[in-house]
């Protein structure tokens, strides 16, 4: 049974292993500038260490409740956990013990609180921008994600927080509006985003975008991060 799960595994990470290797070939890109994140949520923490067994440096979760006991299950891995979910203030506290790179800040006052929280840590977290490439149209409202225009401000705060290294940006390509269908745009608008932050924040290189069904479009576009979880450990169940 173990097993079983443990080879469906290897196949589906060597499935999507291959069609970042293409993508990056067909962008001319070199491979290793895509780091592949696996999204686990919803999966035991079985499948984190088989995961782990097969290569898998980082892998992400989306829910604190979820994320802090996985975490603590697999902490003897030495993986990298990413948290890529909308971040509610009270469970920065619990997020700043194990993340080391948090994929969703898309507020001062989360800037703030987790600014506190790894202090308290003694730890430093790496700090993604979730931006909101829709924030201007009614569908968004409450989804999360800064506006485009704010990135810069929202930066500024970062940098200057204690505990708190600013890497770069993020996005999920918006299923409505004016992006709806059409990812590879999404991801180019993205990546200019990005080239105005690297103007004045140049460490702030990382690119997070892409997930199963988009992987290509992110990895043409220039991501340095792709975050998949179903075409690596299947349909996730509807959460209740
Ligand atoms: C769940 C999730 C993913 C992975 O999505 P798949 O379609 O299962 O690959 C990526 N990013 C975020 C923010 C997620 O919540």
């Amino acid at each position: 049974m173990t097993d079983a799960r443990e080879a469906e595994l290897a196949g589906n990470l060597a499935a999507v292993e291959e069609r970042i290797a293409a993508a990056c070939a067909a962008a001319g890109r070199a491979r290793d500038e895509v780091t592949l994140v696996v999204v686990t949520k919803t999966y035991p923490a079985s499948d984190v260490r088989h995961l782990a067994g097969l290569g898998v440096r980082h892998v992400a979760e989306n829910r604190d409740q979820e994320a802090a006991g996985k975490a603590k299950e697999t902490a003897d891995l030495g993986l990298a956990w990413h948290f890529v979910g909308q971040l509610q203030t009270n469970k920065v506290r619990s997020v700043a013990a194990y993340a080391d790179e948090v994929h969703s800040v898309d507020r001062v006052r989360l800037v703030h609180a987790l600014s506190a929280a790894a202090v308290r840590e003694g730890r430093e977290i790496g700090c993604l921008l979730q931006v909101a490439l829709d924030a201007d149209e009614e569908h968004a409202r409450g989804r999360g994600g800064v506006a485009p225009a704010q990135v810069g401000e929202l930066a500024d705060a970062v940098a200057a927080a204690d505990g708190l290294r600013l890497d770069g940006l993020m996005t999920v390509a918006p299923l409505a509006g004016h992006y709806a269908g059409r990812q590879r745009a999404a991801f180019e608008r993205l990546m200019e985003i990005s080239s105005g932050l690297r103007a004045t924040h140049p460490a702030a290189n990382m690119v997070s975008a892409g997930m199963s069904s988009d992987l290509e479009d992110a990895v043409a576009a220039g991501a340095t991060h792709v975050r998949v979880g179903t075409a690596v450990l299947g349909v996730r169940p509807k959460l209740r």
